[in-house]
């Protein structure tokens, strides 16, 4: 008795991936130039080595030439700086990835800060973000993950402009970054986090509903507005003995019970994750784009 239309990230992010591999080849049928994207990764973390994984793969099934830097775990700061400046210099690059979380002894605000603008594609740089929040100004780049719960959102023919829209959660890379986007997008936007009172309240009044807090199944079915939009993009591990791994991967909200009310809604594995990716494709070629057609 699932109400909502369940939207199908993967699908949707397959369909991006095959527009953008389209205009990969056009780019180098038309210019002998591919786009390159840098991603750098410092230490072993096993999750950073496994999203980065992820990338070089989604990469090179669309012709975007991935250039792997690997550096130790204690490599010093300067010479991750370097490195970027390196990468800033070099022509065949046109997006720069620094994955985080970056060891303890390096400034990550610092190193981002480092990342030549025009090659920013996930949009982390200051002044992308402060583009992103002022009136009549664009960044050269939109962070991906909020990027991808907009065009969740449009390809399901949600509209945003007028709604009420409730963000759950204010980071740097996903709360804060969605909800300016949702405000350029003229939505009347309200951002819970972990300092606000009653986060139901608010949460009852949206159409529209992006949870990031990182908190399994906090916001249950009963807070959700019948007929809302809920995208999903908590990725929480529980406990779950009948796996192999032992664990699963839930989001921030209760979705059987959210899907019997919701007019649309994510699933988590499937939802927001695999749009992440396509939008960093997405940003990569548009920055080669900027560079080759000139
Ligand atoms: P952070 O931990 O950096 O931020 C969590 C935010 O949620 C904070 O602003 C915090 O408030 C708020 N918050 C935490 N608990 C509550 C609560 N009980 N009530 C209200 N607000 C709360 O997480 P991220 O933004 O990095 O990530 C959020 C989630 O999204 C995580 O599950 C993460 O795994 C997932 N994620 C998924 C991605 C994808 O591609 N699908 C990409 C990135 C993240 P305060 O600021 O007051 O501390």
């Amino acid at each position: 008795d699932c109400k909502a239309t369940i939207i199908d990230g993967k699908a949707i992010a397959q369909t991006i991936r095959s527009e953008i591999a389209d205009e990969v080849r056009h780019l180098s049928q038309k210019y002998g130039k591919v786009p390159g994207l840098a991603v750098v990764i410092v230490g072993n973390r096993k999750d950073s080595q496994s999203y980065v994984g992820m990338k070089r793969k989604a990469c090179a099934e669309v012709g975007i030439r991935s250039f792997d830097v690997n550096l130790p775990e204690e490599v010093p700061e300067s010479d991750l700086i370097s490195k970027v400046h390196e990468l800033n210099a070099n022509p065949d690059v046109h997006g720069i990835l620094v994955q985080l979380p970056l060891p303890k002894h390096i400034n990550e605000e610092k190193v981002l800060g480092e990342i030549s603008l025009e090659k920013d594609v996930d949009g982390f740089h200051p002044l992308n973000i402060g583009k992103l929040a002022m009136k009549g100004r664009e960044p050269l780049f939109q962070p991906c993950t909020p990027k991808g719960c907009l065009e969740l959102l449009s390809r399901s023919g949600v509209s945003v402009k007028g709604k009420n829209a409730v963000v759950v959660g204010r980071s740097n890379i996903v709360g804060l970054p969605v909800s300016l986007l949702l405000l350029k997008a003229d939505a009347t936007v309200s951002i819970v986090h972990s300092r606000t009172p009653d986060p139901e309240r608010l949460v009852r009044e949206a159409d529209i509903v992006i949870a990031a807090a990182g908190q399994a199944m906090m916001i249950k079915g009963s807070w959700i507005k019948p007929g809302a939009a809920v995208i999903d993009v908590g990725t929480n591990a529980v406990d779950d003995p009948t796996k192999k791994s032992g664990y699963r991967l839930v989001g921030d909200v209760d979705f059987e019970a959210a899907c019997r009310v919701a007019g649309w809604i994510t699933p988590v594995p499937g939802g927001v994750g695999p749009m992440t990716v396509a939008m960093l494709l997405r940003n990569t070629l548009d920055g080669a784009k900027r560079v080759i057609e000139q």
